[in-house]
């Protein structure tokens, strides 16, 4: 067993749980009506560690959508299938130091990488870009449900209509992508790619399934439940670097230091955590930071840095 005293790992986790529990800071998202109504106190956590071992905590059963976290996921989909060069052909691997939503390229005029919208709607025009939408959804629904290893996968529809109705800064940024040639020439429509991308933040997982797939992140790509391979091995090692440089807005490189550990958060209230070689975190919890970032999620972060050595430079 890769964690050998199990019961005194989840003591101590559930400890760090109940701790962040009393923090009620931040508000949630209020862009679109479907998060504005998410009851704020709601507070899940699981876990899931590259041998299968799992425990949860708190809403850890009640599904909400995904929203940014599903960067992560369709970067490693686009580059397992595509291959790194080709996908940062169109994408590069710097953090941006702008908004996440914010309408700006790099110096190649390309997107800065694939954490940030600009770059996410891009990695998501290049996933089967030959194939009708249908197809194209009811893909990475299944890519989904396999780096989940079968845990809960759905999709709010609301959730994608609202995103649809309110989408006038996406549509500026990707005009403006348009313009600068950033998405490749298969991409005929530019509404279909942002429905796609929409689609993809409009997913509905539970803190289970978010677990799982974090840990098939912390596995090597390889999902503990099933065994079987759904990222890359190079694809895994490079999203888990974007995680680590760009997964948390702009409290990256803030989080990269006090953390050390790779992550992804969406508005959604989602936080994954990786701890490469032993286990995924998911964390939900609506009231989000001035970053976006789920007050709960990075306090939990930062008290399990505290207590345990798992920080990227601890081992030194
Ligand atoms: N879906 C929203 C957007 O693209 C926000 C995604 C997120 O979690 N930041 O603007």
């Amino acid at each position: 067993l890769i964690i050998p005293s199990w019961n005194q790992f989840c003591t101590r986790i559930r400890e760090i749980y109940e701790k962040c529990q009393n923090i009620d800071d931040g508000k949630v998202a209020d862009y679109i009506p479907q998060l504005s109504r998410v009851d704020p106190k709601k507070f899940g956590i699981s876990i899931c560690t590259i041998d299968g071992q799992r425990a949860s905590w708190g809403d850890a059963k009640i599904p909400f959508c995904v929203q940014s976290v599903s960067k992560a996921f369709n970067y490693s989909v686009a580059a397992s299938e595509l291959g790194a060069d080709l996908v940062h052909a169109y994408v590069g691997q710097e953090p941006s130091g702008r908004l996440f939503n914010e309408i700006c390229l790099d110096n190649n005029n390309k997107p800065h990488n694939p954490m940030v919208n600009s770059g996410a709607i891009i990695v998501s025009s290049l996933i089967k870009n030959t194939w009708n939408m249908a197809d194209r959804f009811e893909h990475m629904l299944t890519q989904y449900r396999k780096i989940a290893g079968g845990e809960y996968v759905g999709f709010n529809n609301a959730v994608f209509l609202s995103e649809r109705a309110t989408a006038d800064r996406n549509y500026a940024l990707s005009y403006y992508m348009k313009e600068n040639n950033c998405f490749p020439n298969s991409t005929n429509s530019l509404s279909e790619a942002l429905d796609f991308y929409f689609q993809l933040c409009s997913m509905e997982v539970t803190c289970e399934t978010a677990a799982v797939m974090a840990a098939t992140l912390a596995n090597g790509g390889v999902c503990p439940i099933t065994e079987e391979r759904c990222i890359g091995s190079r694809p895994c090692r490079d999203v888990l670097s974007l995680m680590n440089s760009c997964g948390m807005y702009d409290y990256s490189g803030q989080f990269a230091f006090h953390v050390g550990l790779p992550a992804k958060s969406g508005v959604s209230g989602l936080l994954i955590v990786v701890i490469p070689n032993l286990v995924g975190i998911a964390l939900w919890s609506p009231p989000l930071d001035k970053m976006g970032n789920s007050c709960r999620g990075v306090a939990f972060c930062k008290e399990l840095i505290n207590r345990f050595n798992f920080h990227n430079y601890d081992s030194l």
